[in-house]
């Protein structure tokens, strides 16, 4: 069986990329991570993640938008390459993501332990 690791990358390299609106960060919030992807990020204190909750953002979005954005979880890393994640903004790939790597995806969220980043 794949560790995570290998599992995270196989689907970082299958989730097509695109450009956003520059300095766009609408469909940043609250998202969970698994731990694998957990254990990239740098820690965030108890009150920075309450501050964060409460105003329904992530505490790794900052003034210039993501803060950790080579590492940032799967699910950020979906949105907007899928009509199920369509970004708000008409910003898509030029592909879509593969339904079956999608699928897959989808799996290993309800397969693997997330906890809220
Ligand atoms: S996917 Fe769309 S909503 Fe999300 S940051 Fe990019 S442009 Fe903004
Ligand atoms: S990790 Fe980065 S891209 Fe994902 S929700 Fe947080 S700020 Fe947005």
């Amino acid at each position: 069986m794949k560790s995570n690791a290998h599992i995270i990358k196989f689907f970082r390299q299958r989730i097509p990329a695109f450009t956003c609106v520059p300095g766009c960060h609408d469909c940043c919030g609250p998202v969970l991570a698994s731990t694998e992807e957990m254990a990239r990020l740098p820690r965030k204190s108890a009150q920075e993640q309450d501050a964060a909750m409460a105003a329904l953002n992530c505490p790794h979005l900052g003034a210039n938008g993501c803060q950790v954005y080579e590492e940032r979880p799967l699910v950020c890393r979906l949105f907007g390459t899928t009509p199920k994640l369509a970004c708000p903004n008409g910003k898509r790939p030029e592909v879509m993501i593969d339904p079956l790597i999608e699928d897959r995806i989808y799996r290993y969220f309800i397969q693997t332990r997330h906890v809220l980043v």
